[in-house]
């Protein structure tokens, strides 16, 4: 028998006896008392910690973040025809004082990428990306890690220079940018390095900071992305190019591990 009910039955033995010595000679049992039902075992209610999966690593040799659920949606279109579609531009204030539309270049079918933020002075007169000093800087750290700057793609957030040399606008960035996106739709490189703050900012849609995102890989719809300082900045401060080479070096590492 159950250990309680045993000493229920103890306990009123004890009472009635008690009660026989005060003279009491019966108890009146008015209703049938209620059957002892033993207690039910407490259900055992799942732990919601113990239920909660394994968090996913997120990390991983190269990636520092879990990839993107959007994966790019391959494109059929041609960069002739985006750039004509693109024509005299006139669909934000910094066609006001540019020279030249500066349309992104270089190897279509290549397996890495840089994108900037606008051209510059010489870019808006040569209409190349990367041709003034930041881009012979560019250039140097394209052959750094062994490749010639006419394997690689170029380009920029906007194609037409912001007068003084300012950072687009939100406004701007986001008229120019789609052009930009569908060329990386057509190309799908397997990396893309974004130079800088601006450019960092637009691609993947973050409110990071370069300083705190650099070196470590990025997602954009299942491209590896690699912010790293825009070659202007290193000009200022070259301090500042141990760290990009570092930031290469993860690229090249990828690419070589990836053929
Ligand atoms: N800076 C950029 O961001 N892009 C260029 O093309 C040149 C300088």
């Amino acid at each position: 028998m159950n250990q309680e009910l045993l000493e229920i039955i103890a306990e009123t033995k004890k009472q009635l006896e008690h009660l026989r010595v005060l003279g009491v000679e019966g108890i009146r049992v008015t209703a049938a008392a209620p059957a002892i039902v033993p207690r039910p075992e407490p259900v055992k209610k799942p732990d919601p910690i113990e239920n909660i999966p394994p968090a996913k690593p997120v990390t991983s040799l190269f990636g520092d973040i879990a990839p993107a659920a959007v994966k790019l949606t391959p494109s059929t279109e041609t960069f002739e025809q985006i750039h004509a579609e693109i024509g005299d531009c006139t669909r934000c204030p910094l066609h006001l004082e540019r020279t030249h539309v500066v349309h992104t270049e270089g190897n279509r079918k290549a397996r890495l990428m840089f994108v900037g933020e606008a051209p510059g002075a010489d870019e808006d007169i040569q209409a190349r990306p990367f041709v003034g000093r930041a881009g012979q800087l560019l250039t140097k750290i394209i052959e750094a890690i062994g490749l010639k700057r006419e394997e690689v793609l170029i380009g920029n957030v906007n194609r037409c220079r912001p007068p003084g040399n300012r950072a687009p606008t939100t406004e701007e960035a986001t008229t120019c940018k789609p052009y930009l996106l569908r060329e990386i739709a057509i190309v799908q490189p397997e990396v893309i390095v974004v130079l800088g703050n601006t450019a960092m900012k637009n691609l993947l849609d973050t409110r990071e900071g370069i300083t705190r995102l650099r070196g470590r890989f990025q997602d954009y719809k299942g491209i590896k992305v690699m912010p790293t300082f825009h070659p202007a900045y290193l000009l200022r401060d070259p301090s500042k190019k141990r760290e990009t080479w570092e930031d290469l070096k993860m690229v090249r590492d990828y690419l070589d591990s990836h053929p």
